[in-house]
């Protein structure tokens, strides 16, 4: 599903050229649940936002779902990104403004195609799996920030992504809060089938995924397989 071969991004610092990820490679499976730990400065985010068409490497290649991006142009690979990739960040990013159901639909209102009551039952679906069907009318600033990932979870599913990226999601939620949005990520994986490709920097709260990748200065240092 995701393939990168000897990744390299460099990042200009004034006159230094600072060298973020060094020799990255990586194969990811349909359905598998990747996390990606390390230190805090070990380019976890650089990685992710790599893989997940938000950067580019320096150098380098990523093919994903059979479709290399090295020659796709800023446009194609924003719609690329469109089409095949969702995002869920530490700050949920959710827009103020809009309702928790607006917030969950306004990727979709990005395709075309699509009629209203698609687009309403989709919402409705995710809504309801997220457990968020009785908050569907509150602006963000009227839930709690688990129930904002959970709402960002939701917004990230429904386009029917193959690929889910999650960068640091669980970094501004208690530790309870955090175990249960895990949950939820895992349980969702199983059901869509959803390739999962998380970041963060607490190992603990990773305890089951498929496979634990452990990033130190940009190169990787450790891969564990977890069996169930
Ligand atoms: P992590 O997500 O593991 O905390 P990052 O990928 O954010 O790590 O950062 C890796 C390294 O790259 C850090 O040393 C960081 O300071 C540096 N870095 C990240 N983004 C930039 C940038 N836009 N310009 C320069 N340096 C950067
Ligand atoms: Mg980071």
């Amino acid at each position: 599903m995701v393939k990168a071969s000897h990744l390299k991004k460099v990042y200009r610092a004034g006159e230094i050229d600072l060298e973020v990820i060094k020799d990255f490679s990586l194969e990811i499976n349909e359905g598998e649940f990747v996390s990606l730990v390390g230190p805090s400065g070990s380019g976890k985010s650089t990685v992710l936002n790599m893989l997940g068409c938000l950067d580019t490497p320096t150098s380098g290649e990523i093919i994903i779902d059979g479709v290399s991006t090295k020659e796709m142009s800023r446009t194609q690979r924003a719609n690329f990104r469109g089409e095949n990739i969702g995002f869920i960040f530490q700050s949920f990013n959710l827009i103020p403004v809009l309702s928790v159901y607006e917030n969950i639909e306004y990727p979709l209102i990005m395709i075309q195609n699509l009629s209203e009551s698609e687009r309403k039952s989709r919402v409705l679906k995710l809504l309801e799996e997220v457990g968020m069907l009785e908050q569907k009318d509150k602006t963000p600033d009227k839930i709690s920030g688990g129930q904002m990932q959970r709402v960002a979870i939701a917004r990230a599913l429904v386009t029917n992504p193959k690929i889910i990226f999650a960068d640091e999601p669980t970094a501004n939620l208690d530790s309870k809060t955090a175990y249960m949005i895990i949950e939820l990520m895992k349980k969702i994986q199983k059901e869509h089938q959803t390739t999962f490709i998380f970041a963060t920097h607490d190992e603990k709260i990773v305890a089951n995924v498929d496979r634990l990748i452990t990033i130190v200065d940009g190169e990787i240092v450790e891969e564990k397989r977890m069996s169930k």
